[in-house]
This record gives structure tokens, sequence and C-alpha cells, in this order.
């Protein structure tokens, strides 16, 4: 029963090393939000946010900036996986909804569920656009366009810096 108990132990700190490890980049300290199954409304002030993310990912995500065009990591990217919100880990895209533009930033045609995101009207910089932000923690993620490809017609431009991708496990 010890035994087991220590196996248990080992191999569940085991598992969250590698869940912060994998996320650290992001984060200036540990962030408790984080979570890949949670789908629980987050209220986080930007405050908080400011002490817990990287200037490079507070700034989009927070503050609506937008990185440079053709600079993203995901911008030029085809491997098959999920993409997941940099700041909470809401599960947001399937690659297979990923197309390739030339838009400069990393587009998709469909959210993985329709909560993943929200929409709101964004006027800034003389333009009327819709903002799409994460349905969990209300981060902006980007803006959606009308001159996607089918089935839906929709391009979910996005910022690198606001995603995390996970690939599918090789088989
Ligand atoms: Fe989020």
């Amino acid at each position: 029963m010890k035994k087991l108990k220590k196996i248990f132990l080992v191999s569940s700190v085991a598992l969250m090393h590698g869940n912060i490890t994998a996320q650290s980049g992001n984060f200036k300290t540990k962030n408790p939000y984080y979570s890949k199954t949670e789908t629980s409304k987050l209220k986080v002030s930007n405050e908080e946010w400011k002490k817990i993310l990287k200037p490079e990912l507070y700034l989009v995500a927070r503050e609506a900036a937008t990185e440079t065009a053709f600079t993203g990591k995901f911008y030029e990217f085809d491997q098959k996986g999920t993409y997941f919100c940099a700041v909470c880990g809401n599960a947001l895209f399937l690659s297979t909804s990923k197309f390739a533009t030339t838009c400069g930033w990393p587009s998709f045609y469909e959210p993985i569920r329709k909560t993943s995101v929200i929409y709101k009207k964004d006027t800034s910089h003389n333009m009327e656009r819709t903002e799409v932000l994460c349905g969990r923690c209300d981060s902006h993620l980007g803006h959606i366009f009308d001159d996607g490809p089918a089935p839906t017609g929709k391009r979910f431009c996005m910022n690198s810096v606001c995603l995390d991708f996970v690939p599918v496990a090789k088989k």
C-alpha cells in the first residue's frame, strides 16, 4: 500500500512538472488559472495577469496589441494537433480548421466549440471589426473576417503569441 502511494505521488509530480515546463515560456510566475480541462469562466484583473504573463503575451492578450504580421510562430506551421489559449489553457482550434493564407497571421475557419470564443465589436484604429476573445478568460486573440474558406466562410485571424499548440501524439 505504501509503495503504491509512493508510485502515485511520483507519477503525479511528474505529470504536474510536465505541464508546468510545457507552458512556462509564457509565464513569469506559476499560472494558477491555467487548465486544459476546466471550462468555467475566469474573472481575473489585468493587474493580476500582468504579474503572471510575460510582457509579449500580456500586451496582445490583455491590451489587444497585434503582433507584427509574418512573425508569429504559427503563421507558416501545419502540424496536426490542438491550439489552446496561451493565457488560460482553454481549447480553441483544431489544426484541421487551419488554412494557408497570405495575411501574415495564423488563420482558422472555425473554433473547436461555439463557446470556445466570444465576439466583441471593435471600432479601434478607425475600422469596424469584430474582435475574437477567449471564451474562458476574455483574453484578446485576434479578429474574425468574412473572407474565409468553406464550410464557414469565416477567417479567425489570430495572434500566434496567444496560442499554445499540442501536437497529436505519435502512434
Ligand atoms: Fe483564455
